[in-house]
């Protein structure tokens, strides 16, 4: 091709962007490349020179916003947003940076055909396989190439590539791309100004003055740096100010250039020199934890001396060692298992999430009046975007390492910067380095090791456990659960009731206060934690263990048989499950059914919605699995306390009455029609049945049993398919002879019913104590349901944590219950208690007790009428 022909084709419209060749030298295809990364265009399509001269320049007009140490790669983005990665030869970064000397720095605002970076072809061209350099569209899922030149180029004179926005979208894609570029691109005259100044304020420059410099320079053109005992950090990066270590006292030097410098360089000192009341104390403002023997909450009853009050989340007795699990590694593997930009998008969404996570909790800080914790919070954004983090990051992902591997040795390098730092104070901003490394991993979904050596006798202490957490756990070791926070229906503690764990939580922070490798004892049903018991309270514990054990040998002797009350009421007693090992713990628990699946934590480990093949496929194995015993499957409920991270939904101030449950589907219909596709599927049919959570009237229910119809019909089902509809909330409740109506039976969630009548969250660790389903207002819902379902000869089960709570289930059979869906392993049990009622004095009973006025009285009466073993 002629090249004044290809100036003229590459320049003919106004929203293409033609790139000029960064190098002289004849054009490679990219598949030609000799390195299958670029060749797979796995760092984005684009085209490679192969050089004839060692002088790299940029192809257009943009912000270098990222300069490889070792000075053989760059990446510039361009006022419209492409971002444009220019690569000198095969495998160079091996070299060290030998050969290359870069022209430009990170941040700087370069023009069509400057100078980028020199390298000696000899040097290069030796020690790599090739000098075949690369030009790659990095975002080209956004832009994409349109016209390719070939031939022999020259470097800043020939158009190389024209490149346009997918889809047209320029107009949106400039305007973006402009605002973000010029933010951070300083000016284009050089203007210089310095000052120095002696740092007076406590603790010097430390991680807030260094936040709030950071943020006086914003919008300004200028590069500022601040020097200090003959080392120099970019204003940009927090954690490169605090590595200066300038403590009290200390003299700095602050120099800018660019046009806005001496206005920049001002901003910066004002913020430098400033004292802000109340900023003295610098440690993260958490919950100063009471010494151990104080109590988490004030029970009401006085404890022993070493004895913690919590509330109970799974029942039983263990003895064992406290290890501390918030402290546990998580150790992400080296190697990226996807592409460099795959990873780097993966970090992307990570920070995003953590940013947004923050961002929560400075506004509930601040909304508490809690300044100093709130400036601590926002301080951790600050680093999550902390240019000297995130481009370390980058270049560890640019090299194969996963973005997991890639954000830990950032900050490790930079906590290993901190702990060269002479000024104590400085040196601790190491801890929220640590943790924000954390906040980040667990994002990218590393829990703690399932690997870690854990003592015979394990009891895990942290302030809750997430769902993730539990699901790696070595179970044969770990005798109890004790979580500072949380509540008694929060996913920890269901979680923990099905792997039939005792369980602690809402213990309050003097739980933090109890030294690693201490000895305890958790008598979860009591509600205690004692440490350092002594050698009788230990005896006893482990007599108690022993006991509770052989009862459940005895109960699990008849659980296979179908248990009724001695007047011969029948009453079904299923499993709640999640996994299809939960459905083989069910079957082996002798569970008559499953009364509910919920689905959402079958999903909750992946990174994009499944689709109906993949719904089918996992509700099939665990039918299968139930060998032949019926299973209710709830349709996705995620929002509020159930997060799935691929629901990035916008932040809601309230998520409990947001868009969570079946609710969902107004904003993503698509969601619920790929699982009921893959409901409808399953095979046999009578075995599903499908539940709907979180419905609150009539109109809901008969909208989705049409959608259900219908796509039964599409996909050639005539035979009915039963529906149910979750009771857990009080407007269900209050309309259940409706939903009756339309529905084939209705299942009653305690957890959220609860949650939604007394107006208490279901995981504040605060009113885990009061947020009891045994509350006569939350009976007399339940009485409301059961009478309700009856005008229609409707069934009602219940499957909250209240149908796995002995001292209830008398009163919800009495109510008129007829189904219990408890924890896999408390089948037995539930069984065992059904057996000793009487159906006719459980009525009789259940309605005097609802005249109570309190949730104790309700259970201490219970206690009475009903004694347990
Ligand atoms: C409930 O709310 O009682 C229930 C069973 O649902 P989940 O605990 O999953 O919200
Ligand atoms: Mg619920």
């Amino acid at each position: 091709m002629e090249r004044a022909e290809e100036s003229r084709l590459m320049n003919q419209s106004p929203d293409k962007l033609v790139l000029l060749a960064p190098l002289t030298g004849p054009v490679v295809a990219l598949a030609d490349v000799p390195d299958p990364v670029f060749a797979e265009g796995m760092f984005g399509d684009g085209l490679a020179i192969d050089p004839l001269e060692g002088r790299l320049v940029a192809p257009c007009d943009g912000l270098v916003t990222h300069l490889a140490r070792t000075g053989h790669a760059v990446t510039l983005q361009t006022p419209e947003g492409a971002e444009i990665l220019l690569h000198i030869g095969i495998d160079t970064v091996e070299l060290g940076g030998a050969g290359f000397t870069a022209k430009v720095t990170q941040g700087a605002h370069v023009r069509a055909g400057d100078l980028l970076i020199e390298f000696d072809q000899d040097t290069v061209g030796t020690k790599a396989p090739s000098l075949v350099s690369v030009i790659a569209i990095a975002n080209s899922d956004v832009f994409e190439i349109v016209e390719r030149a070939s031939g022999r180029v020259t470097a800043g004179v020939t158009p190389l590539l024209a490149v346009r926005v997918k889809g047209g979208a320029a107009q949106t894609q400039t305007q973006a791309a402009a605002g973000g570029a010029q933010a951070a691109q300083p000016a284009d005259v050089e203007v210089q100004a310095s000052r120095i100044v002696t740092l007076m304020q406590s603790g010097g420059l430390h991680a807030r003055p260094a936040a709030r410099a950071r943020e006086s320079v914003r919008g300004l053109q200028a590069h500022v740096e601040v020097h200090h005992d003959g080392r120099h950090a970019n204003v940009q990066s927090v954690v490169g100010l605090l590595g200066l270590g300038a403590g009290e006292g200390a003299t700095v030097e602050i120099v800018g250039t660019g046009r806005d410098a001496a206005r920049a360089v001002e901003a910066v000192a004002r913020e430098l020199l400033r004292e802000v009341h109340g900023e003295l104390e610098e440690t993260p403002a958490r919950v100063k934890s009471p010494a151990p023997g104080q109590a988490a909450r004030p029970s009401g009853m006085p404890l022993d001396p070493n004895t913690l009050a919590g509330v109970c989340a799974a029942p039983g007795i263990a003895v064992g060692t406290l290890v501390r699990w918030d402290d546990a590694e998580l150790v992400p593997p080296e190697r990226a298992s996807g592409t460099p930009a795959a990873e780097s998008r993966l970090l992307d969404r990570a920070l995003a999430t953590v940013d947004q996570e923050l961002n929560t909790t400075v506004r509930d800080a601040s909304q508490r009046g809690a300044v100093g914790e709130a400036g601590i919070f926002a301080v951790h954004r600050v680093l999550l975007e902390d240019p000297t983090l995130v481009d370390a990051a980058r270049d560890l992902i640019s090299l194969g390492k996963s973005a997991g591997f890639a954000w830990r040795e950032a900050i490790r390098a930079q906590i290993a910067v901190l702990a060269h730092v002479e000024d104590m104070l400085l040196a601790e901003r190491a801890a929220d380095l640590r943790d924000i490394e954390k906040r980040v991993l667990r994002a990218l979904g590393y829990a703690n090791p399932a690997a870690r050596t854990l003592p015979s006798e394990a009891v895990l202490a942290a302030n809750e456990f997430t769902p993730s957490d539990l699901s790696s756990l070595d179970r044969a070791r770990v005798t109890a659960l004790a979580m500072a926070g949380g509540g008694a229906t929060s996913h920890a503690a269901i979680i923990a009731r099905q792997l039939g764990i005792p369980a602690l939580v809402a213990v309050g922070d003097a739980l933090h206060a109890i030294p690693d490798g201490t000895q305890v004892v958790v008598d979860a049903s009591a509600g205690r934690l004692e440490y350092a018991p002594t050698e009788l309270d230990v005896e006893r514990a482990r007599l108690e263990r022993q006991r509770l054990a052989g009862v459940r040998e005895t109960n699990r002797r008849t659980s296979r048989q179908a248990a009724a009350t001695r007047d011969g009421r029948a009453i079904e007693v299923a499993a709640n499950i999640a996994t299809i090992d939960d459905a083989r713990t069910a079957l082996d628990n002798g569970a008559d059914a499953v009364g509910l699946l919920r689905t959402e934590l079958l999903f909750i480990h992946r990174e994009s919605a499944p689709n109906a093949e993949e719904h089918r496929q996992s509700y099939q194995a665990i039918v299968d699995a139930l060998e032949g015993r019926t299973a209710i499957i709830r349709t996705l409920d995620v929002g509020a306390d159930k997060e799935v991270p691929y629901l990035t939904l916008p932040p809601e101030t309230n998520p409990a009455l947001g868009l969570r449950g079946i609710r969902l589907a107004q904003v993503r219909p698509d969601l619920l029609d790929e699982q009921l596709r893959g409901l409808i599927a399953v095979q046999p049919h009578g075995c599903v049945r499908i539940l709907l959570p979180m419905v609150t009237d009539a109109g809901e229910l008969v909208r989705v049993r049409k959608r259900i119809d219908d796509l039964a019909r599409g996909l050639g089902r005539t035979d009915a398919i039963e529906v149910g509809v979750m009771i857990e909330v009080p407007s269900a409740a209050l309309l259940a002879d409706q939903l009756a109506r339309h529905a084939d039976f209705l299942s009653i969630g305690t957890n959220d019913l609860t949650q939604y009548t007394l107006a208490m969250d279901r995981c504040q660790a605060d009113l885990a104590a009061q947020a009891d389903g045994l509350h006569p207002a939350v009976l007399r819902l339940i009485e409301l349901t059961t009478q309700g379902a009856a005008k229609h000869g409707k069934w009602v089960g219940v499957c909250g944590a209240l149908a796995g709570d002995p001292v209830a289930v008398p009163l919800l059979v009495g109510l008129g219950v007829t189904e219990l869906s408890v924890d896999p392993v408390a089948v037995p049990g539930i069984k065992a208690r059904v057996r000793t009622l009487d159906y006719q004095l459980c009525r009789q009973r259940a309605s005097d007790l609802l005249a109570l006025d309190s949730a104790q009285a309700v259970r201490a009466a219970s206690r009475e009428i009903w004694p347990m073993d």
